[in-house]
């Protein structure tokens, strides 16, 4: 039963506040597509919060998914980003003391962390195809897919040389502790999330050699120094497969803070059919980036309605107890689009 308590993560905040450590915070798109003003808002407020405390921002390509990606996309978000008002201090085409800071070219330190949690025996191979797994799954899958039975837990050496031998490889699994975890969010406040109970032992590296999102980004953001995490709340239900990366690495876990999405005006998240522009489009029409700045900083409470500012004017203002806490509807055809609901 000992197993059975909640763990709970007190994140680095403390740590920050009392030690001279250098706040470093970063925005980790994905170059699948253009940006858009979701992405926007993320980047606007990760850039705004580390600013506010003096701290270093730094940019990080998450390229991983490279069926996803979209040739350019990555140059264009850089281009709007800074036509936006945003700066970084580290990134994939400023450089920096902790580069390169485009996931691609780290897959080497991925490998070798997969390594470690194997060789500690903290993650294991996994030999079961994706039909197996939904076979002998609960019947109510949530949104992440069946929850893992733990069939590899324990190695069966007959069963993993015949599907060697089929020329199969495996995939490697964390070994989800049981229980729920517990951390402090900066801007939804306490979090209790059972991984055990909701995804069970997560695959780390693929049998095809692709590293989960929740590997590279614990990795990076740890190699990386990165002290504070702000980024969309649908990230929020992975904060404690990453916190349990943190502990079984041994690596200290940043702040975290998740901040409210932007949705279309049926609910669902911004997209193009919702004719939004993406962040070029609007560029290159001549919006004036202040417009489009005091837009986004009124959602987050920052500005009143039609105020137009840069980025740099909004570090006076930072409050992140401002945010709202649930996501916003926004119509991004208005002039240049209008809260409906808040
Ligand atoms: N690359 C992820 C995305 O674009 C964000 C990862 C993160 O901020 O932790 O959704």
């Amino acid at each position: 039963m000992a197993e059975c308590t909640t763990r709970w993560y007190l994140i680095a905040v403390h740590h920050d506040a009392t030690s001279a450590r250098p706040v470093r915070g970063r925005f980790a798109p994905s170059p699948t597509g253009d940006p858009h003003l979701g992405n926007a808002f993320t980047a606007l407020l990760a850039w705004v919060s580390v600013r506010a405390q003096q701290g270093v921002f730094v940019l990080r390509m998450e390229d991983l998914d490279k069926p996803r990606e979209r040739p350019g996309a990555a140059e264009r978000i850089l281009r709007a980003l800074r036509w936006l008002g945003l700066d970084w201090d580290e990134g994939p085409d400023v450089g920096g003391p902790f580069g390169p800071y485009v996931q691609s070219e780290r897959l080497d330190l991925y490998e070798a962390a997969v390594r470690r949690l194997v060789e500690a025996g903290l993650a294991y191979e996994c030999w079961c195809s994706r039909k197996e797994i939904a076979v002998v799954s609960a019947p109510h899958p949530g949104e992440e897919g069946p929850r893992y039975p733990g069939t590899c837990r324990t190695p069966d050496p007959t069963r993993a040389a015949a599907r060697r031998a089929q020329g199969r490889l495996p995939s490697f699994r964390l070994r989800v502790p049981r229980g729920p975890i517990a951390f402090e969010d900066g801007v939804f406040g306490p979090q209790r999330i059972d991984v055990d109970a909701q995804v069970g032992d997560f695959v780390i590296r693929r049998a095809d050699g692709f590293f989960a999102y929740q590997l590279a980004v614990v990795v990076d953001d740890a190699a990386m120094g990165i002290t504070e995490v702000l980024r969309g709340e649908d990230l929020l239900s992975s904060t404690p497969r990453q916190l349990l990366l943190y502990e079984k690495l041994g690596l200290a876990p940043p702040r975290f803070l998740h901040v409210p999405l932007l949705l279309g005006p049926d609910g669902a998240r911004l997209a193009k059919r919702h004719g939004a522009a993406s962040l070029v489009e609007l560029m290159e029409r001549g919006e004036d980036p202040r417009a489009v700045c005091g837009a986004l900083a009124t959602l987050a409470g920052l500005a009143r309605d039609g105020e137009r500012l840069t980025p740099r004017d909004l570090v006076a203002r930072w409050d992140p107890a401002r945010l709202p806490r649930i996501s916003l509807r926004i119509d991004p055809n208005a002039a240049l689009f209008r809260t409906q609901v808040a």
